[in-house]
């Protein structure tokens, strides 16, 4: 007999469907992991029920752009830009980021990604294969994938070995089970990726069927390197080398000119915004205005521990909001969009919409619920600023992704924590004397 189980008396459903309904006093069913019937409160009958009462009920949020893995960094690299961020970090991952350690980072990474209300992340890093069996162990939607560098790298691969790890990706993806996602292939970016690599990345998400993500125009200084070296913008290198022709997804992507929103526009791509990040890196904050007039997707991203230090989305959302004030004006920030942009719209930009983002009879069941019983939550005029400037994760008290509660009572079902910190800490003592 099908799995099925009801959330009870649901104070809010925030659903981001396509009328952006916000249902009161509702029940939801949920069977085989999937939403079932969306209903009044009390109209609805399962064995399994869970009273929602007080609470507020929303789709799961979806990073776009983390590095998981890296929560093992945090702190690392302070007071330093991009350049700088990076010089820190690679030394301090060449010393201990091998493949055990990946595994451990993304456990942590994702444990502290689920308790805050995130149910999937389109996460880059070294053995794909390690922090993908981490994060399903934790019981996070996981988009892993082959990451790609000019040098060996962590991994210490060469070029060709690469190429031939990524081949057999689906395989490997398919292999360690969890929530289902869709394939993706991740060079890093134009300036750690030559054009004729960039080329074979682009040939071979052909023969795979797969999607690409890889950092784009994150600072200045990216662009003047890339711009020095081949005469053109990350964006002009990413279409001359044909990875455009595939669905990508850029990590930043701040210091786009009207030329390069045009090709990405045309390319369909989307931007994963990450303004945490950005604004501790100097690197320079999105016109998101100016991205929405252009009709790109946009979902939002954390970026890794290491440089924006959480992975807090409800943090992410809100300075997404403030610096669209900034850049625009506070008449174009819509909280509604925003809030969008970490559920529905970022389900667009990873190309996910038909399974996730929003709470519609048919989709997965990835869904969190919110405590409304908290002063700062109190009075509601407006349930999307309440959601965006004035909500937080440690509002959140239960997680379900595929329709399993793997978030209780704001505890993880399945991490013992005291036991996963304990472990955190004796690997990092490695970095002594590193600084
Ligand atoms: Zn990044």
């Amino acid at each position: 007999m099908a799995k099925r189980f009801i959330l009870e008396n649901i104070e809010w459903l925030v659903t981001v469907d396509s009328e952006q309904r916000v249902l009161r006093n509702a029940a939801l069913a949920v069977e085989d992991g999937k939403i079932f019937e969306i209903s009044s409160a009390g109209s609805l009958t399962g064995d399994e029920v869970i009273d929602l009462t007080g609470r507020l009920l929303a789709p799961g949020l979806i990073n776009c752009h983390t590095h998981l893995a890296m929560s093992l960094l945090r702190g690392w690299a302070e007071g330093v830009d991009l350049q700088g961020f990076l010089e820190r970090v690679w030394a301090a991952e060449g010393a201990i980021m091998d493949a055990p350690t990946c595994e451990l980072g993304t456990e942590l990474g994702a444990l502290e990604a689920l308790l805050g209300g995130t149910t999937t992340a389109l996460d880059m890093y070294f053995n794909p294969e390690s922090t993908h069996r981490a994060a399903v162990k934790v019981g996070l939607r996981h988009i892993a994938g082959p990451i790609f560098f000019d040098f060996p790298g962590l991994d210490g691969m060469e070029w060709n070995e690469r190429i031939a790890y990524a081949r057999g990706w689906p395989e490997k993806l398919h292999s360690l089970g969890g929530p289902e996602v869709p394939l993706y292939l991740m060079p890093h970016s134009t300036y750690t990726d030559s054009p004729e690599h960039l080329r074979d990345v682009a040939q071979l998400a052909e023969e795979i069927n797969a999607s690409i993500h890889l950092h784009v125009s994150e600072n200045v200084a990216e662009n003047d390197d890339v711009k020095a070296r081949y005469g053109k913008t990350p964006v002009e290198v990413l279409a001359d080398t044909r990875i455009l022709t595939r669905h990508t997804v850029y990590g930043h992507g701040i210091h786009l000119n009207d030329h390069d929103l045009e090709l990405t526009r045309g390319a369909g791509a989307a931007i994963a915004h990450c303004p945490g990040s950005n604004m501790k890196l100097g690197s320079g904050m999105i016109d998101l205005t100016r991205l929405h007039q252009s009709g790109i997707p946009v979902g939002i991203g954390t970026d890794g521990c290491s440089s924006s230090n959480d992975l807090d989305m409800w943090q992410a959302m809100r300075m997404a909001a403030h610096v669209q004030a900034m850049t625009s004006s506070p008449a174009n920030v819509d909280a509604k969009r925003i809030f969008s942009a970490a559920t529905i719209e970022a389900a667009k930009a990873l190309g996910m919409e038909e399974r996730i983002g929003s709470i519609e009879v048919g989709k997965q069941a990835d869904l969190i619920a919110i405590d409304l019983k908290k002063p700062h939550l109190s009075p509601i005029h407006d349930i999307f600023a309440l959601l965006v400037f004035a909500a937080g994760r440690g509002d959140v008290t239960d997680v379900w992704v595929d329709g399993e509660r793997v978030i209780q009572a704001g505890s993880s079902v399945r991490v013992k924590v005291d036991e996963l910190l304990s472990r955190v800490h004796s690997r990092v003592k490695a970095l002594e004397g590193l600084r």
